[in-house]
């Protein structure tokens, strides 16, 4: 049966940028917790377009935008995210967020928009000043407020970083309960313990601007010829040398992709130079592979049909819109703005 958002179980709201093909960083660290949850809330899973025009740096950025969306939302389906557990649908298509947004900034102080941490480290990441940067970028907590409160969510997962935009959330809620009555449950957090995925490169977390990344779809010749790139330790000039497992980023994938008794083998012939690192990333290769594998088989099911995917985001935004059109309603009503059309 289909999702229905009006329902007594709780409610998580969650979403993505568009960013394309998804990678391994991306499903340990939110996706698998996404299908997870699956089980104990009614999901709401969001492609977060308009969040991701807040931080575009050209024009030429917004033509990918589509095929990303296909491309990723092929990954949430082939992860295990169930359309008919889950409503998926794409923020730009159920346009009350805008409005919802705009009405939330008139309670919500430019203050507490400038402390959050985040925003400063946007700031800098894009070099630009306070002063210079758009107002969407500013914006962008009272944006996810109403991604999260348009649906009535309760629960929202998080990691520690998102916190004060969740917070800010709260805060917002409670201000606009405390002056129009109450309207919208204070959302929960969820935090997640992600594992940081660190990336090829050994140094950094794992992600596509870096190109340090093992794409979910790749075939398995693909992966495994990425994997050989891998820094490993790098005081391990020659196999003879024994190797330090603790600083190499092949080891800490292994800890996620093999058996607890390959890991320990692992490190015992790492540490006594019995293991080469060229085999050592080839056997992590094809753990990776066979991990990855009911996924690539999955992926390939919904690829057969290409236009699964936008009738899915069409149903799940249909969906999505006709709650939010009554939540616009109500707090048209609360506001004075009389009938919400
Ligand atoms: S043998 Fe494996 S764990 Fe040890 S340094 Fe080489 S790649 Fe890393």
């Amino acid at each position: 049966m289909a999702t229905d958002i009006n329902q007594t179980k709780g409610i998580i709201l969650s979403g993505m940028r568009p960013t394309g093909r998804l990678h391994l960083g991306n499903y340990l660290g939110a996706l698998q917790n996404w299908v997870a949850l699956q089980q104990e809330y009614k999901c709401i899973y969001m492609v977060a377009d308009i969040h991701a025009l807040t931080t575009m740096e050209s024009p030429l950025d917004v033509v990918d935008i589509q095929p990303n969306i296909a491309e990723m939302v092929l990954d949430w389906l082939a992860a295990g995210v169930d359309p008919e557990q889950s409503t998926m649908f794409v923020q730009s298509q159920v346009p009350e967020v805008m409005v919802l947004h705009t009405l939330l900034s008139m309670v919500t102080p430019l203050g507490w928009l400038l402390r959050v941490p985040t925003f400063k480290d946007k700031v800098r990441q894009m070099d630009e000043t306070e002063e210079s940067v758009n107002y969407g970028l500013v914006g962008y907590p009272v944006l996810q407020t109403a991604d999260i409160i348009l649906y009535k969510a309760d629960t929202v997962p998080v990691g520690q970083d998102q916190l004060p935009h969740l917070e800010l959330a709260r805060e917002i809620v409670r201000r606009f309960n405390h002056r129009f009555g109450d309207t919208f449950p204070e959302p929960k957090s969820k935090l997640t313990e992600a594992p940081l995925i660190v990336g090829l490169d050994g140094q950094n977390k794992m992600g596509k601007t870096l190109d340090n990344h093992l794409e979910l779809a790749s075939t398995p010749e693909e992966t495994t010829k990425r994997v050989l790139t891998a820094f490993t330790d790098p005081q391990r000039s020659t196999r003879s040398i024994p190797g330090r497992p603790e600083v190499c980023n092949v080891y800490s994938l292994h800890k996620l992709c093999s058996t607890g008794d390959e890991v320990a083998t692992v490190y015992d012939e790492c540490t006594t130079a019995q293991r080469g690192c060229v085999d050592c990333k080839r056997h992590l290769a094809g753990n990776i592979n066979q991990y990855l594998e009911p996924l690539r088989d999955r992926r390939r099911e919904f690829e057969r049909n290409p236009d699964y995917v936008n009738q899915l985001l069409d149903d799940g935004g249909k969906k999505a819109r006709a709650i939010a059109k009554q939540t616009v309603g109500e707090v048209y009503e609360k506001m004075g703005l009389g009938k919400y059309v």
